[in-house]
């Protein structure tokens, strides 16, 4: 169902980027748009932004987000603190993705930090029923500040421990796009972080050249 897909990958809150990354991981390290860019533009711009943006990716309810954006409105200096761990988060998981999906190693001290912050998340998790099996996950009323982050820690280290770090791509899309996805693709042949995005502009590109290139001649 290409409509379910795409709606999905859409995200809830048109105020965001879309969801192309195909992990919650990817996902909120593509909260910069054009991150290598020389204009990148940021769409975490203070603490209500990770609420906002973990109800848009589908893993904080729209009640949680509300209850956790009255909470930073009551304690302003320790939402400061949660966010500025969110960035800190967000630009370490693009640090070591980054390095997978451009041959590299990650940091050492990059991995020490995503095991921290997934070892802080779990220790809040709880074991949940689903329909038929069991989940790790956070009950909605849970108002710590940083709740926000645990389901994004937890997806790093699962995409490091479970899925094939061959599939970690860059989007080479023009404007320096660098945004990160999952290549879920049958063939592992997902080159773009959307056909219809960065896809399509280079292929426009290449047909505005090719005429050029038949005018000049
Ligand atoms: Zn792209």
């Amino acid at each position: 169902m290409v409509t379910n897909q795409q709606s999905r990958k859409r995200g809830l809150d048109p105020s965001y980027p879309r969801l192309l990354g195909d992990r919650l991981c990817l996902d909120f390290a593509n909260t910069i748009e054009g991150p290598r860019s020389a204009r990148p533009e940021d769409f975490l711009l203070d603490y209500a932004d990770l609420p906002r943006w973990g109800h848009h990716a589908g893993v904080l309810s729209e009640a949680a987000a509300t209850q956790l954006l009255q909470s930073a409105e009551a304690s302003p200096k320790a939402a400061g603190a949660a966010f500025r761990r969110g960035l800190a988060l967000r630009s370490v998981i693009t640090r070591v993705f980054h390095a997978i999906a451009t041959g590299a190693t990650p940091r050492p001290p990059d991995l020490v930090l995503l095991q921290s912050e997934y070892r802080n998340a779990m220790r809040h998790a709880q074991l949940l029923q689903s329909a038929d099996q069991y989940r790790w996950d956070w009950p909605d009323e849970e108002t710590a500040l940083e709740r926000p982050l645990w389901p994004i820690a937890r997806s790093a280290i699962d995409v490091l421990t479970q899925d094939n770090l061959a599939r970690v791509k860059e989007c080479p899309g023009a404007d320096d796009c660098g945004w990160l996805f999952y290549d879920t693709s049958k063939n592992g042949s997902r080159r773009w972080c959307s056909m219809e995005g960065c896809g399509s502009r280079l292929k426009m590109r290449r047909q505005y050249a090719r005429k050029k290139g038949a005018a000049v001649q």
